[in-house]
């Protein structure tokens, strides 16, 4: 007689992605064992079981976010949340708020000046919230921050010069680039207030119906807690660690490799930068932006890049590059071809070239997309200040790498961490070139992203064997026009609810 499940889900509709619908899922020491008929699965039910009537609601497999900054997404939890202000003074007002409740810096994350005038927060704005305390208000990209005269007094010498922005000689508080990893080490909070990040972090992800991530590590401290958390039994989440560049000779002398690691946490890939952000103006554009002279910058030069991307290469670690400009994205390309490893991956990808699609399918090169950033590929939107119609349709078209055969992974860069938003804006794209159907855009944002982890064989799908990871919503999302308002209603991890709908934890 067979073993009776764990856990059995039923009188749903279940999209396993692997080819076939089914109503139900058993589930028996955190592994799928069953996928079929309601009147299927009740045989391998008993006393034991629990059973989750679902009602005809839609399972998924979990979302995979293959692009996250957990830290980051962590500290928006905690700290002060500047990704919904629509004005300076909002943001000001949640650091304010911030302010009375902690010592030590103030900080903020994710503001998005394109949501009123397009102005950068400056030292003048910020002073009005503490001329005593350092304070920090990290854009949405953190490609750049904005500091109070506190930060500057103590620290501009500190500084790259060409990373702080100066009027008339004076630091308007803008920092960018270089200027951030100094900053960061001078104002970051303790290695405690990290682990309180992380796990309102995991949190909010399983929320979203997010069970797996792909996240990257700048930080130390922040290896560290992952590895406590899953020693800990405090991890449940799936979680890929991707070191940036400057952890390089520390892994190379560790001997870690790609793919090593647990049930929860492994090692995933080396990441690097080619350029910045076109919202920062630093994405490196082979014309010059719409809205300024500038053609963007290269974060690494193209024949050091070609370096870098070989020495990761031939260290058998898998690549995950940063390029969002035309003409960083060939040069990166041009770099990964001829490398000898499988999967790495171009993270963003935005203005790729079409002349370089068939390069990247021919290179088994993995597209990290964010579907959410499409929505400044909107008209009027800020895509379109920074580079013009034609451009900003050019963008992220996502239509023309399925067509070319190339393996698409979606993730957010936690700008906002939401499957369902990006889901709806890849099938809502303005353009025929960026628009994706349902399934396409739900096969990203899951078997896509277990893809680019080499993970196919356990997440993605839901069958026989595979982890049990899964994701319940409310309605379905090939039944709606807005994907984005959908429920979760139900995250499960390892055969475990890890979020329920209606139940706080
Ligand atoms: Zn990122």
């Amino acid at each position: 007689m067979t073993e009776a499940a764990d856990l059995v889900l039923h009188t749903g509709r279940v999209r396993t992605l692997a080819g076939e619908t089914a109503e139900a899922v058993a589930i028996r020491d955190g592994q799928i064992v069953r996928v079929g008929r309601t009147s299927e699965v009740d045989f391998v039910t008993d006393v034991e079981t629990t059973e989750i009537d679902l009602e005809d609601r839609v399972v998924l497999p979990g979302f995979i976010d293959a692009h996250t900054h957990m830290d980051f997404l962590g500290k928006q939890q905690v700290e002060a949340d500047l990704a919904a202000a629509d004005s300076p003074s909002e943001c000001l007002d949640e650091l304010a708020a911030r302010r009375e409740e902690s010592e030590g810096p103030i900080l903020g994350y994710g503001y998005d000046e394109s949501r009123w005038s397009g102005d950068y927060l400056t030292r003048d704005q910020l002073d009005e919230v503490s001329t005593d305390r350092p304070v920090v208000a990290y854009r949405e990209d953190l490609h750049l921050a904005s500091v109070n005269s506190v930060v500057l007094d103590r620290y501009v010498d500190d500084f790259p010069a060409e990373y702080v922005a100066r009027d008339d000689g004076r630091p308007t508080g803008v920092l960018t680039e270089d200027a951030l990893a100094v900053l960061g080490e001078r104002i970051d909070p303790d290695p405690e207030r990290f682990r309180e990040y992380l796990l309102a972090a995991q949190e909010y992800a399983h929320r979203q119906g997010v069970t797996g991530v792909h996240d990257i590590i700048r930080e130390p401290v922040v290896a560290r807690l992952f590895h406590e958390l899953d020693r800990d039994g405090d991890l449940s989440l799936r979680v890929r660690l991707n070191y940036t560049a400057e952890f390089l000779d520390a892994i190379d002398d560790l001997g870690l490799v790609t793919n090593h690691g647990t049930d929860h946490l492994r090692v995933g890939a080396v990441k690097a930068f080619a350029d910045g952000s076109i919202g920062s103006r630093t994405a490196r554009l082979s014309e010059p932006y719409s809205d300024g002279d500038g053609r963007g910058e290269w974060t690494i030069p193209p024949a050091e890049l070609s370096e870098l991307v070989d020495r990761i290469d031939d260290a058998g670690l898998q690549a995950m590059v940063h390029g969002i400009g035309d003409e960083a994205l060939d040069a990166l390309v041009d770099s990964y071809e001829g490398t000898s490893g499988e999967r790495h991956r171009i993270e963003h990808a935005e203005l790729l070239s079409e002349e370089r699609l068939a390069a990247v399918g021919a290179n088994d090169i993995v597209i990290s997309a964010q579907p959410n950033f499409l929505k400044w590929a909107r008209e009027g939107g800020l895509y379109d200040e920074r580079l013009g119609e034609e451009r900003r349709r050019r963008s992220n078209q996502f239509r023309l790498l399925l067509d070319a055969g190339i393996v698409l992974a979606f993730g957010s860069d936690c700008m906002p961490m939401d499957p369902l938003f990006g889901i709806e804006q890849a099938v809502t794209a303005p353009d025929d070139t960026q628009r994706i159907d349902t399934t396409e855009a739900v096969r990203a944002y899951t078997r896509g992203g277990a893809y680019a982890g080499f993970d196919e064989n356990r997440l993605g799908t839901i069958k026989p064997g595979n982890c049990a990871d899964l994701v319940v919503l409310d309605q379905s999302p090939w039944e709606t026009d807005s994907i984005a308002d959908l429920a979760v209603e139900l995250t499960i991890v390892d055969g475990a609810v890890v979020f329920e709908r209606g139940r706080s934890s």
